[in-house]
């Protein structure tokens, strides 16, 4: 069982700004967005991070990258470009541990990233 502030809102327990949902992906703007559109995209599954994958999780994390495109879609920043990132632990800058795909764009991004 997972007990992380995204858990619980997957649950409904604590709210959210989502912009998506179904029986298995939740998306909702992120609470300290990095550029003007910043979306989170879920699994409700409590899978803690992206070392923590098996095989059987590919066709989720390939919905969950879908729905990114998707989303940048209705944002209206597909054409301009965007960013998807999954950070992974420490080094990778996670601070949350239920898998999350992070959307960002809007702006221009720079790259490498800090
Ligand atoms: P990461 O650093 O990759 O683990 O990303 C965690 C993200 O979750 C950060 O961008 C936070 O701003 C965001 N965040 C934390 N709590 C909430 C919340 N209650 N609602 C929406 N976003 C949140």
């Amino acid at each position: 069982m997972s007990n992380t502030i995204f858990a619980k809102i997957a649950a409904g327990e604590i709210p959210a700004d989502i912009v998506y949902e179904d029986e298995e992906i939740v998306a909702f703007r992120d609470v300290n967005p990095q550029a003007p559109v910043h979306i989170l995209i879920i699994p409700r599954l409590p899978i803690a991070t992206l070392n923590d994958l098996t095989a059987e999780h590919a066709p989720l994390v390939g919905r969950m990258l879908h729905l990114a495109a998707e989303l940048a879609k209705q944002e209206g920043i597909a054409e301009a470009g965007y960013r998807t990132v999954f950070n992974c632990n420490a080094a990778g800058g996670q601070t949350v541990y239920h898998l999350h795909l992070h959307l960002i764009g809007g702006r221009p991004l720079q790259w490498p990233p800090g």
